[in-house]
């Protein structure tokens, strides 16, 4: 029995990773969602009957836990991640990049594998990773970043290669400025310096990036999107912005 699609999204306590299931429920996805903050989450299972799991992707056992059960799965979008810091590699806590890439890489690993027979039991599944661009532009202050946003790049353009011929597409979408939550964490919760990063100009929203995530996910079978840069009307490369 064919019943609706089903859209697993890690890290949907915030962000891109909400909007992006939000927007998939409206695109008729059943969704199962997972982030640290499993609290967080909890309107999306009210409104939206989303599965709601708690999940840490940098822990094997937890992302085991996260997809027990999920027998066929067509849409994966690898969401979770995010930056810790600007210190210049002369200064960067190793502890830092660590995290960073335990999360945006590392993660990114344990689930898709976790879920590959899954998408390739629904006959056409698809593999969103959510990328940046800085893993297309390095930039002072963000090698730590940048260095696990190109791994994710390279991860994602392999798997695409790796998975020719079989019914599961690949596809990368690299947001520029975004506001979200990422800045107050990449600044270790000083808002302040958070909301200066956006001042002048304004950034994508998480809905945006999710706008994205819909349309990729919804083309038909014979078309891979195989990678998006997504910029503001106000930035033009990693460092190069408009502000008024
Ligand atoms: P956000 O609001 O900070 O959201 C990050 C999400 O990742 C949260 O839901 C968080 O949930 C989850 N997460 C972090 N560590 C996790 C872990 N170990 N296990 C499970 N979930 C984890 O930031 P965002 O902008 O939406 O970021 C989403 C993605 O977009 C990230 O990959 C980020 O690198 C990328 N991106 C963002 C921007 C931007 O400017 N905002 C630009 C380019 C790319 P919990 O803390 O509850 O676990």
């Amino acid at each position: 029995m064919a019943g609706r699609p089903l859209a697993v999204v890690t890290g949907a306590s915030s962000g891109i990773g909400a909007a992006s299931a939000r927007a998939l429920a409206a695109a008729g996805f059943d969704l199962v969602v997972g982030a640290r903050r499993v609290e967080r989450m909890q309107p999306l299972a009210d409104e939206l009957g989303a599965d709601v799991r708690p999940l840490d992707v940098t822990d094997a056992g937890s992302v085991r836990d996260f997809c027990a059960g999920i027998e066929r799965c067509e849409v994966l979008v690898n969401n979770a991640g995010g930056a810790i810091g600007t210190e210049p590699v002369a200064e960067a806590d190793p502890e830092d990049w660590r995290t960073m890439y335990e999360t945006n890489v590392l993660g990114t690993l344990h689930v898709t594998q976790a879920l590959l027979p899954a998408l390739v039991a629904s006959g056409d599944g698809r593999v969103i990773t959510i990328g940046s661009i800085a893993g297309r532009e390095p930039y002072p202050g963000g090698a730590g970043y940048n260095a696990a946003k190109h791994a994710v790049s390279a991860f994602s353009r392999v798997l695409r290669m790796e998975l020719l011929g079989q019914p599961v597409r690949v596809s990368q979408i690299d947001p520029g400025m975004v506001e979200t939550e990422f800045s107050v964490t990449r600044f270790r919760g000083d808002a302040d310096a958070a909301a200066k990063v956006y001042e002048g100009m304004t950034p994508l929203s998480a809905d945006d990036v999710a706008d994205a995530v819909v349309w990729v996910a919804t083309r038909p079978k014979h078309v891979n999107i195989d990678q998006i840069l997504m910029l503001a009307t106000d930035q033009s490369s990693a460092r190069v912005v408009h502000r008024r």
